[in-house]
């Protein structure tokens, strides 16, 4: 190893569980994050500033002044500039270590480009808000036999489970086997506290390097739980479904597109239109808007304007996010005025 990097990685190095070289190890690893909201920002700095070779951040929304209570990447001008997550996330993290190759894709995970997206990591990494994405990374993953660590936080509570796909349970295996949960409840219902989501993002961050240093003996082999306004931490072993969807009949009806993604944006007060998959100009598009609306802003990723009481987001890919309905024939018939059909 370089003396810089050796210098730079020292504490981590001396630790008995890593040592040189689970380092070394780490240092040549990938890791794909999908949605870099609050545990994916809390997590991408924990394995940045450790040492993973690549780290690919995946996420789809636009910094917001309602972030920064818990999205501990983003500051206040990111979010006057509404930059996407993930750009204002690797500008970041460069920043923080240059020897990461770290690489923001502004997108929305689908049944489409899940696989080219996350395909060619050894592992993937849940920052997501629900449970379509979950459900599609479980697939991906046990359909490709990619390690994931499914993470996620409400209120002051979390848990977090590492998937070995053919190994361990997966994600179908704990929550398409009748106990549902109380699945509804989203951050934006219910709001959440900052620090439970360090608390998952440092157990998923963890696990991640033994993965990615190759110390497998070291998982957990559990589904944590924690709760950390009432002190109450659990530790459950789960069992595999014999009868599983996904890990054992090898049905990835997420991935084939047959359960349908939600429009809805989960709690807001929006909805996300994204079956226009094409490439906008934008700078064509705001001379057009121009013309017509007022107070349009723009930066080099997305676009916004108002019309009242909407608000609209509009990305290069195609997609936008419309602001003050819950219904996707309003924000569908607005996007067609507005964008194009
Ligand atoms: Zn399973």
């Amino acid at each position: 190893m370089e003396p810089s990097l050796y210098e730079k990685y020292s504490r981590q190095i001396l630790f008995a569980g890593l040592g040189e070289e689970g380092q070394r190890r780490l240092i040549a690893s990938k890791a794909v994050l999908v949605g870099c909201g609050a545990i994916g920002t809390a997590v991408a700095n924990l394995l940045v500033r450790a040492g993973t070779g690549r780290l690919r951040i995946i996420d789809r929304d636009f910094v917001e002044p309602s972030n920064l209570q818990r999205q501990t990447l983003f500051d206040e001008a990111d979010a006057r500039e509404a930059l996407p997550k993930a750009v204002a996330a690797e500008r970041k993290l460069r920043a923080v270590n240059s020897a990461v190759a770290v690489e923001s894709k502004v997108s929305d995970l689908t049944a489409q480009n899940a696989e080219e997206l996350l395909s060619g990591f050894d592992l993937i990494l849940d920052g997501s808000d629900n449970f379509e994405t979950r459900f599609l990374i479980n697939d991906v993953a046990v359909k490709l036999a990619i390690p994931w660590i499914y993470a996620a936080a409400v209120a002051s509570y979390g848990l977090t489970m590492t998937i070995l796909p053919g190994e361990s349970p997966c994600l179908a295996c704990l929550l398409e086997s009748g106990s549902s949960g109380s699945l509804e409840d989203t951050c934006d219902t219910v709001g959440v506290l900052g620090a439970i989501v360090g608390v998952i993002a440092s157990l998923e961050a963890s696990e991640a390097v033994k993965l990615l240093a190759r110390r497998r003996e070291a998982l957990h082999g559990r589904l944590l739980s924690c709760d950390v306004w009432t002190g109450r931490f659990q530790a459950v072993r789960m069992a595999r479904n014999p009868q599983c969807r996904a890990c054992v009949s090898r049905e990835f009806s997420w991935l084939g597109g047959r359960a349908q993604p939600r429009l809805t944006m989960c709690g807001r007060d929006s909805v996300q239109i994204h079956e226009h998959s094409r490439r906008l100009d934008l700078e064509t598009l705001r001379a057009r808007l121009e013309q017509t609306v007022s107070g349009v802003r723009h930066n080099e990723f997305l676009l916004r304007f108002s019309v009242p009481p909407y608000e609209m987001t509009v990305f290069s890919d195609g997609r936008a996010m419309i602001k003050g309905t819950k219904d996707p024939a309003v924000a569908r018939s607005l996007y067609a005025r507005y964008i194009g059909s």
